[in-house]
């Protein structure tokens, strides 16, 4: 059934309780009824005295008042029973299982939290990868390189040019990004090859406009299309008659 259903989400992480100490992030995802979203949605937009009124708010400030219920339900219930909870384990001496299950559950290994250490060669790079080991490939001149890359195995390996960005700003909402695009090449994929260097775009964005901001998102979508077709002109030059 959850396939089935839309998904929206997460709007942003929400904090922990304040007087506990954030250790990791858990992101959930919560099959709701309509009912529970009218409930959520209603506690929210009373929580802010009804203003903006809901017709008002932007499609991300209204997923936001619903998620914001449902994490604030949680961590109230959390917050509740923490103290209790931990004293009953502490004394029945469980303590130390449930930290050694947290530990394998929720910290990276230092395996898979290494961050490369390329070493650039005459157009090679020299990666670690975890199936093949250390391995020296070509690096092509348009990549951004590979140093804040996390160690991956060999088919995760990923060419990635210097990000190209479209910045929109509205009098309503924070500024945002309206498209990232970047050359991306990733070689080794099995499952589904990419034998040529593609461009990686991602356009998203959910708004209410008046004119002045909607004059605002044309501007920004004319220069998107500008960046695009220079984008795209590399691409073309890359992969030669493999259009
Ligand atoms: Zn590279």
């Amino acid at each position: 059934m959850t396939s089935d259903l839309e998904q929206f989400g997460p709007t942003e992480t929400f904090p922990c309780d304040e007087n506990s100490e954030a250790f990791a992030v858990v992101r959930l995802a919560v099959e709701v009824s309509r009912d529970q979203l009218r409930t959520a949605l209603a506690i929210g937009h009373a929580e802010l005295n009804g203003t903006p009124p809901l017709d008002d708010m932007a499609v991300r400030d209204i997923r936001r008042e619903v998620e914001g219920h449902l994490a604030a339900a949680a961590t109230i219930s959390l917050y509740r029973e923490t103290e209790a909870v931990v004293r009953r384990v502490n004394e029945a001496g469980i303590l130390p299982t449930i930290d050694a299950a947290i530990n394998r559950a929720y910290t990276r290994t230092a395996d898979d939290r290494a961050q490369q250490s390329a070493r650039y060669g005459d157009g090679t790079v020299t990666l670690l990868t975890t199936d093949r080991g250390e391995i020296t490939i070509d690096e092509p001149p348009w990549c951004a390189g590979h140093d804040g890359d996390m160690v991956g195995t060999l088919d995760e390996i990923s060419h990635n040019g210097a990000e190209i960005t479209v910045p929109f700003v509205t009098a309503r909402s924070a500024p945002s990004t309206i498209m990232t695009a970047q050359l991306s090449h990733a070689p080794y994929l099995t499952l589904a090859p990419e034998p040529f260097p593609v461009l990686y775009v991602e356009l998203d964005e959910h708004c209410d406009l008046d004119v002045p901001d909607g004059r605002n998102l044309s501007r920004a979508l004319r220069l998107a299309a500008v960046r695009l077709d220079r984008a795209l002109d590399g691409l073309a030059r890359l992969r030669g008659d493999h259009r």
